[in-house]
C-alpha cells in the first residue's frame, strides 16, 4: 500500500506529514520543494510508523505541488467533455497538450481569485500525476513500469477563464492566472499495487452542493502511460512536475456541435462569432460567481486511495 501525505503549516513552519485516520504524522526533516520531498522524504514517509501527530482539522493545508515545476495539461481527454465542447466523443487523433504557469498553483483551501474583467470563470476537475523520476530521453512507459516514473497523484482543478481562452485562442493565458491551479489536500504516494486503482478512481466536483462533474479515471482517452511515453519524446520531465490529465463532462462552458460551428463560420467572421459566443455564455448560470464554493473529491471504490476534500471559494480580484 502507498501512503497519503500532506504539506501544511503548523506553528508558522512548513511540514510534511503522513495522513492516517484523521491524524497527520510529521515526516522528520525539512524539504524545500516537492522534488526534494520525493528524493529524501518519500522513503521516510513510506516507512514512518509513529511520530508527532496532530488532528488534520487543525492544519492549514498547502499545495503539495511546489513551484517552480512544469505543469503539463491534457485537453479534451474524456469523451463526454469532448462532446459538450462541440467535438466528436471518440478518441481524438492526437493528445492535446499545453502548459500552465507554475505561479497558478495554490492550496486546496485557498480562494480562487477571479481576475478583473473575467466573466466566464470555469472549473475543470482533473486527476493530477506527479512525476517521480527524471525523464530525459525517449522512454516507453507502460502500466507495468508506470510506478517508476509517477510518484503520486493529487486532486487538481484546471481553472479556466473561457472569455480569454476561447476568443483569444490562448489556452496558456486563459488557464495561468494566479490561483488557477489548486492542488491537494493529499498527495497519495503510489505503490506498485495501486496502478489498477489509479485507472479506476471516482472523481467528483460540486458547486454550492450541486453535483456538476462525476466520472471515473477509467474514461481517460489518453492514459498516463501512453501520455508519458509521448511526452518523453518531446521534453524533459523532472521529479515534482505535475501532469493534469484532462477534465470529464459537466464544465460550465458549452458549444454547439461541430456541424453547427461550421455553418456559423460560413455565415459570420471569427470576430463576430466570438462576440456572439461571449454574449450567449454570459447568460449561462453555470459559470462561477464570487462567493461560490467548489468541493472536489477523488477516491478508489475500495477507499484505499482517498485524496481528501478540496474546498475552495471564488473571490473577486481586489
Ligand atoms: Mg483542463
Amino acid at each position: 500500500m502507498g501512503v497519503h501525505v500532506a504539506r501544511y503549516t503548523r506553528a508558522g513552519k512548513i511540514e510534511w506529514g503522513v495522513v492516517r485516520e484523521g491524524m497527520a504524522y510529521a515526516v522528520p526533516g525539512d524539504y524545500t520543494s516537492l522534488a526534494d520531498f520525493i528524493e529524501r522524504g518519500k522513503r521516510i514517509a513510506l516507512e514512518l510508523d509513529i511520530g508527532a501527530d496532530v488532528a488534520i482539522d487543525e492544519l492549514n493545508f498547502m499545495s503539495p505541488v511546489t513551484a517552480p515545476c512544469n505543469i503539463i495539461c491534457q485537453g479534451l481527454n474524456y469523451g463526454d467533455h469532448l462532446a459538450e465542447t462541440g467535438g466528436n466523443a471518440e478518441k481524438p487523433p492526437f493528445n492535446l497538450l499545453f502548459m500552465k504557469a507554475p505561479s497558478s498553483l495554490s492550496g486546496p483551501n485557498d480562494d480562487i481569485v477571479r481576475p478583473r474583467g473575467v466573466r466566464l470563470l470555469d472549473y475543470e476537475l482533473e486527476l493530477g500525476l506527479v512525476v517521480g523520476s527524471p525523464i530525459t530521453k525517449r522512454t516507453t512507459v507502460t502500466r507495468d513500469n508506470l510506478i517508476d516514473y509517477i510518484a503520486g497523484i493529487v486532486i487538481s482543478n484546471d481553472v479556466s477563464a473561457r472569455d480569454v481562452q476561447i476568443p483569444q485562442g490562448q489556452w496558456f493565458k486563459g488557464k495561468s492566472f494566479r490561483t488557477f491551479c489548486p492542488t491537494g489536500p493529499y498527495l497519495y504516494l503510489l505503490d506498485a499495487n495501486d496502478v489498477e486503482r489509479l485507472h479506476d478512481l471516482e472523481i467528483r466536483l460540486e458547486v454550492n452542493g450541486e453535483m456538476r462533474q462525476q466520472s471515473n479515471t477509467k474514461q481517460l482517452l489518453y492514459g498516463p502511460a501512453e501520455t508519458l511515453t509521448e511526452l518523453s519524446g518531446v521534453m524533459d520531465l523532472c521529479p515534482g512536475d505535475l501532469i493534469q490529465t484532462g477534465t470529464p463532462g459537466g464544465v460550465a462552458v458549452s458549444a454547439p456541435s461541430a456541424a453547427v460551428q461550421r455553418v456559423m463560420r460560413f455565415v459570420m467572421n471569427e470576430k463576430k462569432l466570438m462576440k456572439l459566443f461571449v454574449k450567449r455564455q454570459s447568460e449561462n448560470p453555470k459559470f462561477l460567481k464570487d462567493g461560490d464554493v467548489l468541493r472536489l473529491t477523488m477516491r478508489s471504490a475500495d477507499g484505499a486511495i482517498d485524496l481528501g476534500v478540496m474546498e475552495t471559494r471564488v473571490v473577486a480580484e481586489s
